[in-house]
Order: C-alpha cells, then structure tokens, then sequence
C-alpha cells in the first residue's frame, strides 16, 4: 500500500452515546496519511464528539478508535500522536512566540535545547512567523495568533492535527486567507488534518475528502466533487451547494435512463447508473442551478421548465433567476451575467433549460419543493 493511502486513523463502528442519547451512530471510517480530511454538518450533528473520541477526549460506548494501527480506544489524550487545536486556542500570554511553540517540546521530550530551538525555528517558517518569535501574543494579529497555535500542535510531528472550527473567530477576510494558508501548512508539513466545520464552503476550498454528517449519521463521505456532483441523499443534496429539489414518481426506467414525471405534470429523463429505482417510486429530480440556462422554448435535447421570472438578481459576474412554476414552486438558476439575453426580464415567461447529462436522481421526497437556497455560490465556482 502507497504511503498515502496508509489510514493514520480509523474508526471501526465507534459510537457514542450520553445516557439515551447517541450522538454519534455507527461511524465507520479512516483517513489516509497526509489527508486533508473535513467533518461537515449542522450544528449538534456529531462533528466535536467525533473528534473528541479520536484525540482522546470522549471515549467511545461501542466500536474503537485506531491510531497508525494501534487500538488506543483506552489510551488518554496526551499518550495519543495527535494534537487538537480549537477555535479557542488560549496561547500563554505571558510568554513570547518561540516559548509558545517550544512548550511541548521543552516539557514532553526531554530534548536539548539547541534541537528545540532548530524545530521549533522550523516550524515558525512554516507558518510564515520565524520573525515574530520574541513577540508577545497580544502583539499578534488574530492570524498570526491563529499560526502560532497551528506551529505549537505540529512542532512535535503528530501523526495527525485535528482542528475544532479553528477559523471560527476570525473574521470573513482573515478567515478566507487562512484557509489558504492552512492547506499550503498542511501540504509543507504533509500531516494528516481532520477538520471539524459546518461551513461548506471551507470544507470543498480545503479538503481531499469531506464527512457529511447529519443527527450523528456519516451520511456520505467522498471528494468534494463527488459529493456535490452524486450525493447519496436528500439532505447531503441541499446541504452541499444549493439543489433544485423536484418531488417525482418514476413512470419507466430502461437502459441507463429513468423516465419521471414530477409532480407539476412534466415529464424528465434522467440518466442513472443506478438500477435501484423501480416503477411508480417517489423520487426527487436534482437540478444544480448552474446548469439551467434560460430559454424561449424548450428544446428536445434535454428538458425544460417553464415559469415566471420572479426575480434577477446580479452578483458580479453570475445572476441568480428565480423562476416561479405553475404550481407555485420556484427555480433558481445561476447563469452568466455578461452572456444574459435582453429578453430575461423580470415577469417574462421563460423556460429554464438544461443538457441531458444534467438531471440526478434520488429516492424519496423532500419537505419541501423547489429551490434549496442555502445561497452558497462560492461552493459552485470553487467546484
Ligand atoms: P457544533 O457545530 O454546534 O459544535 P457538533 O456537530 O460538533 O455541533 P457535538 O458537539 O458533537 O455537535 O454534539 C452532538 C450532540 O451530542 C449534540 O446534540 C449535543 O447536545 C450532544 N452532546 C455533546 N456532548 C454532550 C454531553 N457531554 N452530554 C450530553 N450530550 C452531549
């Protein structure tokens, strides 16, 4: 097995309950050596508990936690080869950068101080601050602060860095810099990093591979793209980016192609590998709303949607329509604004229209029809 793909950790059905409550079901996973790994989801999903267990700090109520291969389910946080760093990350005050970053090194490892000075100067490098080292923390910057706690957890080489939403404090700007910084750190020191967020953005910028958890389930766990292009259910669906989500029943499914008519009365052909899907299912139609386009009539190629333009809305260089249909659903689509026909004029009837290869089907309803706005379109462009 290539290096890369040596798991440095691995839950084997970890799961972990408070008293009735089990906030974590059944995870079962691991992550490779150098992975930039995300733990995405909403608030209260399982994200902290997860990695809680993995450092150490909550013990599994069933299933183990492996560390590099070794079973350490009921080994203490600091005998663990991984350090966390949390969005609070409460540097000491009172002592420069460099005895920052030095202080594990000084009281774990009985090293000499001429080793210290050269790993720890290292990793200042790093993380760009080798010429702040007498500085005190309140004379930092967030970031920089932000670095200094980033240096102080990899000065000792862990196996793997968990981060608990370590960007969470920051503000939009710094945060989005920092996001950067934190990926090119991770390729340099080519250290595992498990990254908790409930910021989907952050999670597809950053991560070779992202965890989608919901009500303490792993839903999906793939690329980026993956998920977003084939995700496994309706909420991953919404969650990743935004989804025209159409409730449907299948009417006939052959060679690679499913033919469903939604609940409006149109018929759709999606094209699916999946052979799951049986005639007269509920299912939804999945339709990115950047690959809707607006036209006069629709075509035969793919398909189409007719509506009521609501709303235009220009951000830079995309404009977002929205699309009311005859049932009183709407469509978002996401087009080129310096490309848009004159005749995409709030209130004109239009269609929305899209390329065969573009529908995606998936089992069940949702709550509700139409649009998800999660109003994520940075999620799109970085895809
Ligand atoms: P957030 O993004 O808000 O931090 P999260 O996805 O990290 O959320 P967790 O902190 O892992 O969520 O919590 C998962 C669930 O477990 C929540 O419902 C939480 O209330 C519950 N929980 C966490 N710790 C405890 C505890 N010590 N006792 C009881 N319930 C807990």
């Amino acid at each position: 097995m290539a290096d890369e793909q040596r798991a440095v950790i691995e839950l084997d059905h970890v799961q972990k309950a408070y008293g009735d409550f089990v906030a974590v079901h059944d995870a079962n996973f691991s992550i490779g050596n150098g992975e930039f790994f995300a733990m995405l989801g909403p608030s209260g999903c399982g994200k902290t508990t997860t990695l809680k267990m993995i450092a150490g700090f909550e013990q599994p109520t069933a299933g183990r936690v492996l560390l590099d291969g070794v079973d350490v389910s009921s080994v203490p946080p600091y005998r663990r080869n991984v350090n966390t760093v949390f969005q609070q990350y409460a540097l000491f005050p009172h002592m420069n950068v460099f005895d920052n970053v030095a202080f594990g090194p000084r009281s774990v490892k009985k090293m000499d101080e001429a080793r210290i000075k050269k790993d720890v100067m290292e990793m200042l490098e790093v993380v760009r601050l080798d010429k702040f080292a007498s500085r005190k923390p309140s004379q930092l910057s967030g970031g920089q602060q932000q670095r200094v706690a980033l240096a102080r957890a990899l000065v000792n080489l862990p196996s793997a860095l968990l981060l608990d939403e370590p960007l969470a404090a920051l503000d939009l700007k710094l945060r989005e810099a920092m996001q950067i910084e934190l990926k090119r750190i991770q390729r340099e020191v080519g250290i595992s990093f498990v990254f908790v967020t409930h910021d989907q953005g952050e999670a597809i910028t950053m991560s070779d591979r992202i965890a989608v958890m919901s009500e303490g389930v792993v839903e999906q766990i793939g690329t980026p793209t993956d998920i977003y292009r084939a995700p496994k259910s309706l909420f991953v669906a919404g969650f990743i980016g935004s989804a025209n989500l159409l409730p449907a029943i299948v009417e006939s499914s052959a060679a690679g192609v499913l033919h469903v008519r939604t609940t409006d009365g149109v018929g759709i052909r999606v094209p699916t590998s999946s052979t799951t899907f049986s005639i007269g299912q509920q299912v939804c139609v999945m339709l990115r709303p950047e690959r809707l386009q607006p036209a006069q009539a629709v075509t035969e190629a793919g398909g189409g949607l007719e509506g009521t333009l609501t709303d235009l809305v220009y951000q830079g260089a995309t404009a977002r329509l929205l699309v009311r249909q005859g049932d009183g659903t709407e469509l978002s689509a996401l087009v080129d604004a310096t490309t848009l026909p004159t005749w995409v004029q709030p209130g004109s009837k239009l269609s929305l229209v899209w390329a065969p290869d573009c529908p995606y089907v998936l089992a069940g309803w949702p709550d509700r029809a139409g649009a998800t706005t999660t109003n994520v379109d940075h999620v799109e462009a970085a895809l």
